[in-house]
């Protein structure tokens, strides 16, 4: 349970002056288009950022006010909070946010109210919950497996914290999971102690969709906002080799995220879609009270049998949001303009104010 205990932030947030709202986030990942967003929306916008880091933010002039930190997961500290505080602020998290500001510092010390669920974001961290949700909503993940000697077909090793996907390889044998161990100790991208937590999935051969939702609460609807997939070194490059060239050559393939791309996805398989999106918004009622709140994204492979199994999941605004600033075709559909997370986040604040309802939204 969180010890950031709701009714202290609601008395926060009653204290606030409702008309000089600022979207406050931390200057890194999804922070342009959140910034952006907000001003679009006319709030105040203030950014909190590591000194040298600001750049970005005065040239896109995205950012009114400016809190500059010797480094970025001072934003706990306490002076940080209560100059946010002073600017009726509502901080919007982000992954980086999540990973500088700490999930125990978030839950038991961070005393400013921030847009969303704050309780859901343990459960994008942690493997374990994140499978209970998915999984407790009937939605497809791949096959794990509790040991190594187990694998008995194309596998992915993953290990833990956000590495994005550093260190991940596939093998399909007991014998090859152990031998690329030794080749990813031998890299120094993984240490000993890692092997113990290494998570062992089944191999999900499909194309890459990551699908960025909203769910508003004010409205009780899933939106969906757009979609992206991801540049992945080396293994892009590699497939750009002929098979007995990669034999020969002998390079491991590595999956880190180096980019994203806009994507659509063939129009038959959006039912599908939405349903996915619909049940894990039900669940996480359930589940994670007061439930989904805001942008979340599903990381998913689509198979050759039209089938979506979703392998990653973000409760928050997820970095491929960052490919629509200017708005997607879906969000285009829905909204009839340039609808970027960061604006739909905004806008909802906005109609929130406007319907007394920002409690709702906080926690
Ligand atoms: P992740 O860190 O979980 O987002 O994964 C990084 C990348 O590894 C993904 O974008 C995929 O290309 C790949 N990947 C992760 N899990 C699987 C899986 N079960 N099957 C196939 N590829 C995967």
């Amino acid at each position: 349970m969180s010890k950031v205990n709701r009714d202290d932030i609601l008395n926060i947030l009653a204290n606030y002056n409702k008309e000089e709202i600022t979207i406050a986030t931390l200057g890194s990942h999804t922070s342009l288009h959140i910034l952006k967003g907000a001003k679009k929306e006319g709030f105040k916008t203030a950014v909190v950022c590591e000194k040298g880091r600001e750049v970005p933010y005065q040239r896109f002039k995205v950012a009114d006010e400016y809190i500059i930190v010797d480094k970025f997961s001072d934003i706990v500290n306490e002076e940080v909070q209560e100059q946010l505080k002073a600017m009726n602020a509502i901080v919007v998290p982000h992954g980086s946010f999540v990973a500088y500001a700490g999930l125990d510092n978030i839950e038991n010390d961070f005393y400013v109210p921030m847009f969303g669920n704050r309780d859901i974001l343990r459960w994008e961290a942690e493997r374990d919950l994140e499978r209970k949700l998915i999984l407790d909503s009937g939605i497809r993940m791949p096959f794990k497996y509790n040991k190594p000697e187990d694998i008995d077909r194309a596998v992915m090793v993953k290990f833990p914290g956000a590495r994005g996907g550093k260190g991940y390889f596939v093998a399909s044998s007991h014998e090859e999971f152990q031998e690329k161990i030794s080749n990813m100790i031998e890299r120094e991208w993984i240490t000993e102690e890692d092997i113990s937590s290494a998570h062992i999935e089944e191999y999900v051969s499909g194309t890459n969709f990551c699908i960025h939702y909203f769910y508003s609460v004010l409205n009780d609807e899933v939106e969906l906002l757009g979609m992206d997939s991801r540049f992945e070194s080396n293994i892009d490059g590699l497939v750009r080799i002929p098979a007995k060239d990669q034999m020969e050559i002998g390079l491991d393939p590595s999956y880190v995220i180096t980019g994203n791309h806009p994507v659509v996805m063939r129009e038959s398989l959006l039912p599908q879609v939405f349903d996915i999106g619909d049940k894990l918004v039900k669940t996480a009622k359930e589940l994670v009270k007061p439930g989904m709140n805001g942008p979340f994204c599903l990381q998913t492979m689509c198979t050759d049998n039209l089938e979506i199994v979703i392998f990653e999941m973000s409760a928050r605004t997820d970095g491929g949001s960052n490919t629509f600033m200017n708005g997607s075709a879906y969000s285009y559909l829905l909204f009839d303009e340039e609808m970027s997370v960061g604006q739909r986040i905004a806008r909802e604040i906005k109609n929130a104010i406007t319907e007394d309802k920002l409690e709702d939204l906080i926690t």
